[in-house]
């Protein structure tokens, strides 16, 4: 079977990675001229790596993490403690750290109960508060998807405090949304997995970057074993025969058309409505794609002349837009420049930013930085990169849950995957890799059970 794949993010490379090693033939389109997509990595004209986005891995993602170690790609990660660091104005840094030879949840609970900005009152008004995530289930978690997370948050009694200190950031860091913009669903789901498996909230960061570590040898071996990778080739239209409900072709930008039995599109959810036929309207599945809307985020690499924060590890800020950073120089020395900090943001919430130019934007995240690190006053600035994301993750915004599509659409032979489309887990690298896996489970049940067959034989039947 020929599968034609858009998309050459962590979900398109999971797809076409399992099923070549199946024995079908696999084609995999990428519009740019790096695969990785939201992941991706490149080097600039110094040489250095500009990374689209920091990328933070954790022990709960058992899907990805099999998917690597499958493919001799397991040795890929520098792990760090369990351990948010939180940097404030008023605090400096001050820690959540998960206490190793505790059991779960009170690994989580003690680490809450050291953690300095908030009162005892508060520690214990979360404690109580978090209680019935604590111990529920994704069942209880996904109850929650119509209300905000601050709502739900202050409902359960925990107060300002806790909101602003705590889960403000862990919003922003999980969706690029404040929490009283996300669905409640969205930590809590993070919550569960802390507090149910140990190894949960373990973190990594990519030894260097992941188009060396990860995407290049996945293209090294799904060419090896017959497939191909075609970057720079942009999936521009869906042709579609109405009468047996298949699609027959991908139109790519460059005029040609791809063939094949089974499509796929791995691409984001705002790039995939561009290319849906008008037709496909009519199917409440592809019109309720339009809820889903992107966050727009923002990368910016700040290189120093010396060290900065002295941190190895990540760091999350309360009350600034610098919702998660990391000194790269120190976090994955790979990229190491000699002492020097490599200070990499994410800018979050970035609606009203992202359309500044560049030197103001650099003034701002250094402004809100220098207040948080008060000794980068005293360095100098060598140089910055940026990257702008629009459209980054869908919005998990209250109620938007259940508009997200399965794996199988109604159109006979063609399949969705990516962060977006349904899956227990969040919008992450994890989530595009659930959401992989079953698109070829839903791919391999559509021919077991003869709902798509190769289009020769559906051409020789008709
Ligand atoms: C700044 C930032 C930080 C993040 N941090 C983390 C983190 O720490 N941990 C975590 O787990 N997740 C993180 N994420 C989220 C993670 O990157 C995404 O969830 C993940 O990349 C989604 O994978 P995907 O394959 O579904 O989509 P994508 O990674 O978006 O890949 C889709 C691919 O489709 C391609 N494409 C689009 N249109 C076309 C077309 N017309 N033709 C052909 N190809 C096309 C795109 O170029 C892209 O390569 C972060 C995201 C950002 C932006």
């Amino acid at each position: 079977m020929r599968v034609i794949i858009a998309g050459a993010g962590p979900a398109g490379f999971v797809v076409a990675r399992t099923l070549v090693e199946r024995g079908h033939e696999v084609v995999l389109l990428e519009k740019r001229a790096v695969p990785g997509g939201k992941v991706s990595a490149w080097q600039d004209a110094d040489g250095d790596w500009i990374e689209s986005g920091l990328h933070v891995f954790f022990g709960a993602y058992h899907n990805l993490l099999d998917f690597l170690n499958r493919y001799g790609l397991g040795d890929t990660f520098n792990w760090k403690p369990a351990e948010m660091i939180f940097a404030s104005e008023r605090h400096g840094l001050a820690g959540i750290s998960f206490v190793p030879w505790l059991p779960v949840p009170l690994n989580g609970l003690a680490g809450v109960a050291k953690f300095t900005p908030l009162t005892l009152g508060d520690k214990l008004r979360m404690g109580l508060g978090l209680l019935r995530p604590i111990f529920g289930d994704q069942a209880y978690v996904d109850q929650q998807d119509d209300e905000s997370y601050a709502s739900w948050h202050l409902r359960h009694g925990m107060g300002q405090r806790s909101l602003d200190e705590v889960m403000h950031t862990m919003s922003l860091a999980l969706n690029f949304l404040r929490a009283d913009q996300v669905s409640a669903k969205l930590p809590l789901t993070a919550m569960l997995h802390f507090a149910h498996e140990k190894q949960a909230p373990k973190m990594a960061l990519v030894k260097g970057s992941p188009d060396t570590n990860i995407w290049r040898p996945l293209i090294r071996q799904i060419e090896g074993l017959g497939g191909r990778v075609e970057l720079g080739h942009k999936l521009v239209g869906i042709e579609y025969d109405e009468a047996a409900n298949r699609v027959t072709g991908f139109q790519l930008e460059d005029g040609s058309t791809v063939t094949g039995d089974v499509y796929v599109s791995a691409m984001p959810v705002h790039n995939l409505r561009k290319v849906l036929p008008a037709s496909w309207r009519k199917f409440a599945y592809f019109d309720n794609l339009k809820h889903l809307k992107g966050a727009p985020v923002i990368t910016m690499q700040l290189f120093f002349d010396r060290q900065i924060a002295g941190v190895d590890n990540l760091l999350f800020s309360a009350g600034t837009h610098l919702s998660v950073y990391a000194d790269m120089a120190m976090v994955a020395p790979e990229y190491h420049t000699g002492g020097r900090s490599i200070m990499q943001f994410v800018v979050a919430p970035a609606e009203t930013l992202i359309t500044l130019p560049d030197d103001e934007l650099v003034r701002f995240v250094m402004d809100e930085f220098v207040r948080l690190h008060p000794v980068a006053r005293e360095a100098r600035l060598l140089k910055h990169t940026i990257v702008r994301i629009p459209n980054s993750v869908y919005q998990a915004r209250p109620g938007v849950d259940k508009y997200r599509p399965d794996q199988a659409s109604p159109v006979s032979n063609f399949f969705l995957a990516g962060d977006y489309t349904r899956q227990h887990f969040l919008a992450s690298i994890e989530g595009a890799t659930i959401s992989a896996r079953r698109c070829v489970e839903r791919i391999t049940e559509a021919l077991a059970s003869g709902t798509i067959a190769p289009a020769r034989e559906v051409v020789a039947a008709g």
